[in-house]
């Protein structure tokens, strides 16, 4: 069942909400706010585990770890204690229709607006405080909503339109560098690029003359870039310098060898996208790119996904990053993307750094997110369970901060210590 969230009551201090009061409290910490969390356990997201300690925040960011401080406002002693996770790769427009059908993530209508802020209220309670959505150019008023404090959402950062692969037809080196400037100045923060065909089969759709224009174009522009590549592409992708490679069926081991020697991140998904794909069938059936072959397809792509996760986590010093692809149906449950990945056998402490201080190093914020210590975001959530010993205890979200302010709070109220 999912936790019931007292919904920003106020600015750090557990106070009821007051249902039916005029005002409703703007998630702005108030600036000298001081709040004290009280913990027994705490996983630093870096792999350190500390015990019985406390966490003091001020304003949005982690001021110190005393366990002398008080009084505190939170206990969350009980509960694992670790930074809120960053899921690299969402698609946080993406929904159903009025009709219930898969209607994609381009929509721009009064109706899509809410169910994307819907979407971005589902992924924060679910203990994500960070997303990257890549992309639509709906993310960016959401995206702005959400950094100005007026709609409740994990910190999102958006690719906005990614360039399609479609071999000559892309454009010229040049052109492209032209297309990955538009991006930049239409807001983007990081650039996602289509190097192949899908899933199932397709070939590249760009050349590695291609790929080198457009991740040294990003990386004049201080951008970061984001490459779907299946089979072929993952090894052009990465002799091209791009920041992370996604999916990536196909890659042999070579490739996964040569990712870690030039230190790119990889994203594989393995579960929760073909899953919530199958799981919504009825959905997504008849939709664009979804017959019935698309399904027979996902079917079989299913075990393929595993056996890669099981591959790659065996090669040393490949740095993999946590990233869903989620989709309509898929919001607020990125965390299950965790269960696959352990099962595949995934260290669960390697899972949980892969969400926490790698993606953070990943989004190039890695001295600002991902980590509980003085000076990092106060972005922190808390799990009922141990997810070291049973990785299901991702499922239970009992506290959720991000930036200082406390969104999720299952009722444990401050008693005396
Ligand atoms: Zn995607």
């Amino acid at each position: 069942m999912r936790v019931v969230p007292i919904i920003l009551c106020t600015a750090g201090v557990f106070v009821p909400c007051a249902v039916g009061q005029q005002e409703l409290p703007w998630p702005t910490p108030s600036k000298s706010k001081r709040t004290v969390l009280a913990a027994s356990v705490i996983f630093d997201g870096k792999g350190r585990v500390m015990h019985n300690t406390r966490i003091v925040t001020e304003n949005s960011k982690i001021v110190a770890i005393d366990p002398k401080v008080g009084p505190v406002d939170y206990d969350l002693r009980g509960l694992t204690v670790l930074p809120g996770w960053i899921d690299a790769h969402v698609h946080i427009t993406w929904s159903f229709g009025v009709d219930g059908k898969n209607a994609g993530m381009n929509r721009t209508t009064q109706e899509a607006a809410y169910q994307s802020a819907s979407n971005a209220w589902l992924t924060l309670l679910a203990g994500f405080t960070t997303v990257q959505s890549v992309g639509s150019p709906a993310d960016l008023p959401l995206r702005d909503a959400i950094a100005q404090g007026r709609l409740p959402g994990p910190r999102l950062l958006t690719a906005v339109q990614g360039l399609q692969g479609r071999s000559e037809q892309t454009g010229t080196p040049d052109e492209i560098r032209a297309y990955v400037q538009r991006q930049k100045q239409a807001g983007a923060d990081l650039i996602k690029i289509f190097a192949s065909g899908g899933m199932f089969e397709g070939e590249m759709a760009l050349s590695l003359e291609q790929l080198n224009a457009a991740c040294d174009e990003a990386k004049r522009q201080g951008l970061r870039t984001l490459v779907h590549a299946y089979r072929d592409a993952v090894r052009a992708a990465t002799l091209a310098g791009c920041t992370q490679i996604e999916h990536g069926l196909g890659a042999s081991g070579d490739d996964l060898k040569l990712m870690v020697e030039k230190g790119t991140y990889f994203d594989p998904q393995d579960g929760l996208l073909i899953d919530t794909f199958l799981r919504f069938k009825d959905r997504y059936l008849g939709t664009p790119l979804f017959n019935e072959q698309t399904f027979v397809g996902l079917e079989k792509a299913l075990p393929a996904h595993s056996e890669l996760m099981r591959r790659a986590v065996k090669i040393a010093g490949l740095k993999i990053v946590f990233g869903t692809d989620a989709v309509a149906g898929a919001h607020g449950r990125n965390a299950e993307e965790f269960i696959h990945r352990v099962q595949d056998g995934m260290a669960p402490v390697d899972a949980m750094v892969s969400a926490n201080s790698r993606a953070a190093e990943a989004l190039g914020m890695g001295e600002q997110l991902g980590t509980i210590a003085p000076g990092f975001q106060a972005d922190i959530i808390a799990l009922e369970g141990d997810p070291f010993k049973d990785i299901t205890a991702v499922r239970r979200v009992a506290f959720v901060m991000k930036g200082g302010l406390v969104y999720v709070y299952t009722g444990r109220r401050p008693k005396p210590l």
